[in-house]
């Protein structure tokens, strides 16, 4: 991709009313875009980090059994009404139509359950795994976090249906693995933290990343033996297991796992039968994650005085080349280095502008691509400065050299 051809500009002032770290780093880099609090439009570059988080989620759900659907966002009010969260969902955004009422899905549990109603009739069709990857909207009270609380955002819902609880168990064992997988690929380091249950099980889990600027609060022993949300951690102070006083952090949540048991099973009906006969509802769990939070994540614990450093699993472009017109040929020089790299399959953002190497510079570690190459007269002919992001060090190598490294 060319830099000179990309719609987004890159801004050296923060922008007005974003107090979020992550939005003014997203804005600033040109990924993003502010309609209104907690609504954003996500540009070229931003698309493609959504994009490779996304497909690492798939990854990892379709390796623990997941199948990947997509259901609508307008649910009817009846399905709504039926499980009592109408009126009893704090966040439902509410729309009227010719065709009656809807809600703007929030999260899908009144949609997949009468799905697997008509699939799922006896113990041999269990058990079943459905996610998908979607807009879900909310009308969050505080939308002050930038993409971390957005009032429309994407996440991934994975629900789980089961014929007895062992096997929901076991499920449930499995999908904190890919949980585990997904936060390690996506370069955050993700505390899997007890939270209170909910109706049905003592706690939840959710996933927890230590962030100054996070909205929750979490208690965790230093030895690393117990980790709990504010919420149900009462009046304990120290670590069960070892005494050690409990560390106070605040963190975000971008994921979190819910034994469901038979929530929602029973006002839909969904029974399976026994191979006895008999009839019982079907045990489910439900495991969400923040995708669009995870990348304002990642900007919030991955970034510098200059800007933000994508790890490279989920960065738009695997490297940011810079040429500098400090010799005629240079132009040509730097075309044919951007043509073998594409043609390498190594994605390229190329910075073809006519502006001054500080500005290049300046925008490359703002944009935070993981590797930075350089091509110019100083440098030398066939050479390349090759710059990492992260570590700020740099080398010049031969462009064969630099064509190993990005494709070994
Ligand atoms: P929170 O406690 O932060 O409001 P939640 O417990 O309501 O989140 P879930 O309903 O379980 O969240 O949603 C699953 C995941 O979706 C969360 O772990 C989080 O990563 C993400 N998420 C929830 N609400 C938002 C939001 N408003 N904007 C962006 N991501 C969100
Ligand atoms: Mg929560």
């Amino acid at each position: 991709m060319r830099l000179s051809q990309l719609i987004s500009k890159t801004q050296r002032q923060d922008p007005a009313q974003e107090t979020a770290l992550n939005a003014k780093l997203l804005i600033r880099a040109g990924f993003i875009d502010k309609v209104a609090a907690g609504i954003y439009t996500y540009l070229p570059l931003g698309i493609r980090v959504l994009a490779k988080i996304s497909q690492i989620v798939r990854e990892e759900m379709d390796n623990i059994g997941g199948q990947e659907i997509l259901m609508p966002v307008l649910h009817p009010k009846e399905n709504w009404q039926k499980t009592g969260r109408w009126d009893g969902f704090d966040v439902l955004f509410k729309v009227k139509g010719e065709a009656g009422e809807f809600a703007l899905g929030p999260t899908h549990e009144e949609i997949v359950v009468p799905l697997t109603k008509k699939f799922i009739h006896s113990y041999l069709d269990l058990p079943k795994y459905l996610y998908q990857i979607q807009t879900k909207f909310r009308d969050e009270p505080r939308a002050k976090s930038g993409i971390l609380r957005g009032r429309e955002f994407l996440m991934k819902d994975l629900y789980s249906f089961h014929a007895n609880e062992s096997d929901l168990n076991d499920y449930y064992k499995k999908a904190k693995g890919a949980y585990d997988n997904i936060f390690k690929r996506v370069g955050l380091e993700a505390i899997e933290t007890e939270a209170a249950g909910g109706t049905f099980s003592k706690y939840s889990h959710e996933y927890q990343v230590i962030n100054t600027n996070g909205e929750d609060t979490i208690y965790l022993c230093p030895q690393g033996h117990t980790a709990k949300n504010q919420e149900i951690i009462e009046d304990q102070t120290e670590c069960l297991e070892c005494g050690k006083k409990l560390n106070i952090e605040k963190a975000t949540e971008v994921g979190n796992i819910f034994k469901l048991k038979t929530k929602y099973s029973e006002p839909f009906e969904l029974y399976y039968t026994e191979s006895n006969g008999s009839q019982k509802p079907v045990l489910m769990g439900c495991y969400g994650i923040g995708i669009s939070r995870i990348m304002g994540t990642v900007v919030e614990v991955k970034n510098d005085k200059n800007g933000i450093i994508w790890p490279k699993s989920v960065a738009p472009y695997q490297v940011h080349l810079i040429s500098i017109k400090d010799q005629e040929s240079s132009i040509k020089n730097e075309e044919e280095v951007y043509q073998k790299l594409t043609k390498a399959k190594v994605e390229v953002l190329w910075d073809d502008r006519d502006v001054s190497a500080g500005e290049k510079f300046a925008d490359a570690d703002l944009i935070g691509i993981p590797v930075r190459l350089v091509v110019s007269k100083k440098v030398g002919d066939g050479k390349i400065e090759w710059k990492n992001r992260e570590s700020d060090k740099t080398k010049i190598i031969s462009f064969d050299e630099t064509l190993k490294k990005l494709t070994s």
